[in-house]
C-alpha cells in the first residue's frame, strides 16, 4: 500500500517537473512513437521518437475544426500511431491528408483512413500508385537490405561496452525488424482525391495552397503552402538533408526549385531532417544538383558505368550546408536515374 502510494507521488511529481520543464524549454513534446515540434499557432513538425520507423516527418496543420496531416508515413503502422499520438496536441479529429508524393515512406499509410478523411494528391500520385510501387527498386531498396543490416548491428552489440549505445543500437535492431513485419499489412492506396496544377482548401481563417510546381524529385511532388504563416511544406522536393533522387528528373528539379524559391515564405518543413528558415539551403541545393549533373555527364561521357561513376562524384564541398555528406561518392540510384533518362527521355506532357 505505501509502495503504491510513494509510485503515485512520484508520478505525480514527475508530472509536475515535466510540465515545469515544458514550460520553461518549450521543447519539443514527446507522444508515442512521435516527437511533436510547434512551428506557429497550430503548427507541429511531426518526427519520428524513435520507437519505431516511421519513415517521412509529417507536418500537422490544425484547423478550427478538424487536422490536415501531410503525409501519411510509412506504414499503416506508423500512420495509426500518428493518429493515436497526436491526441497530445490536439483533440481535433483527422480529416484531410495530403500525399507530398508517391514514396512509400509518405504515403504507404493512407490505408487507415476511412471515408471521412479525404485523401489528397497530384494526379500523378495517384497513377504511380497505381503501378507497382511495391516491386520497384524505391521501396525494395527499404526491405530488402534489413537482413544485412541487422547482422552488421549485432555484430556492433556484441563489442559495444557502452550501455546507452548498446541500447541504441538494439532499438535499431527491434525497429529495422518490426518494420519487416509492418509492410506485410500494406495495401497500396491513391490519393482519392487528385489535382492539377493547384488547389486552394480554405478552412477557417486559414488558406492552405497546394501547388505542384513541376517535376523534380519524382513527378508527383506537392509543395503545401501556407502564405499568411510564410510557410512551406515541401516534401522531398526540398530537404535539409540530401533528398534521394532515384526516381527524379534532376534537370527539371532546379527549374521547380525556382518556383519554389519565388514563393513568399520564410519557413521550410521538409519531408526529412529539420525544420529551417529562408532560401539560401534552396539555392545552395540547386548548385549541388547542377553540380551532380555536370559531373555525371562528364564521367558517362568518359564511359563510365553508373555503379563506377557513382563512387567518383565529388560533392564534399556541399558538406557545410549538407552536413549528411560524408566523402567522395554518392548514391548509385542518382546516377543509374541520370543515365537512365540520358538515355530514355521521358518528355512532359
Ligand atoms: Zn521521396
Amino acid at each position: 500500500m505505501r509502495a503504491c502510494l510513494a509510485a503515485v507521488l512520484v508520478a505525480i511529481f514527475a508530472g509536475v517537473m515535466w510540465m515545469d520543464g515544458r514550460a520553461q524549454t518549450a521543447g519539443p513534446l514527446v507522444s508515442g512513437a512521435h516527437r511533436f515540434e510547434k512551428v506557429a499557432e497550430g503548427i507541429y513538425y511531426a518526427t519520428a521518437s524513435g520507437t519505431m520507423n516511421v519513415g517521412a516527418n509529417s507536418p500537422i496543420v490544425i484547423n478550427d475544426d478538424e487536422a490536415l496531416v501531410i503525409d501519411s508515413e510509412i506504414t499503416p503502422a506508423a500512420a495509426r500511431a500518428l493518429v493515436a499520438d497526436l491526441k497530445a496536441i490536439t483533440n481535433k479529429p483527422v480529416r484531410y491528408v495530403v500525399d507530398s508524393h508517391y514514396h512509400y515512406d509518405h504515403a504507404f499509410g493512407n490505408q487507415i483512413f476511412g471515408p471521412d478523411v479525404q485523401v489528397i494528391g497530384h494526379v500523378n500520385t495517384r497513377k504511380r500508385m497505381l503501378t507497382n510501387v511495391m516491386e520497384q527498386y524505391t521501396y525494395l531498396s527499404s526491405v530488402q537490405p534489413v537482413p544485412a543490416r541487422v547482422d552488421a548491428l549485432r555484430k556492433r552489440i556484441a563489442e559495444e561496452k557502452d550501455p546507452q549505445q548498446k541500447a541504441a543500437l538494439e532499438r535499431q535492431v527491434a525497429n529495422s525488424l518490426a518494420y519487416l513485419e509492418q509492410v506485410k499489412e500494406v495495401k497500396v492506396t491513391p490519393p482519392s482525391l487528385t489535382f492539377h496544377p493547384m488547389m486552394t482548401l480554405t478552412r477557417g481563417p486559414r488558406e492552405i495552397q497546394l501547388l505542384y510546381l513541376g517535376r523534380g524529385h519524382t513527378d508527383t511532388d506537392v509543395v503545401v503552402f501556407l502564405p499568411k504563416e510564410r510557410i512551406v511544406c515541401t516534401g522531398d522536393l526540398m530537404e535539409s538533408v540530401i533528398s534521394y533522387a532515384g526516381d527524379a528528373y534532376m534537370e527539371e528539379w532546379i527549374a521547380t526549385l525556382d518556383k519554389l524559391r519565388a514563393l513568399d515564405f520564410d519557413t521550410v518543413m521538409p519531408g526529412h531532417g529539420v525544420v529551417f528558415k529562408g532560401k539560401g539551403k534552396i539555392e545552395a541545393f540547386q548548385k549541388y544538383l547542377r553540380d551532380v549533373l555536370a559531373q555525371v555527364t562528364a564521367l558517362r561521357k568518359q564511359g563510365l558505368s553508373a555503379d563506377d561513376a557513382a563512387q567518383k562524384v565529388d560533392m564534399t564541398a556541399y558538406r557545410s550546408e549538407f552536413v549528411s555528406i560524408r566523402g567522395i561518392g554518392i548514391d548509385p540510384a542518382a546516377v543509374r536515374r541520370i543515365y537512365q533518362l540520358a538515355d530514355h527521355p521521358e518528355p512532359a506532357h
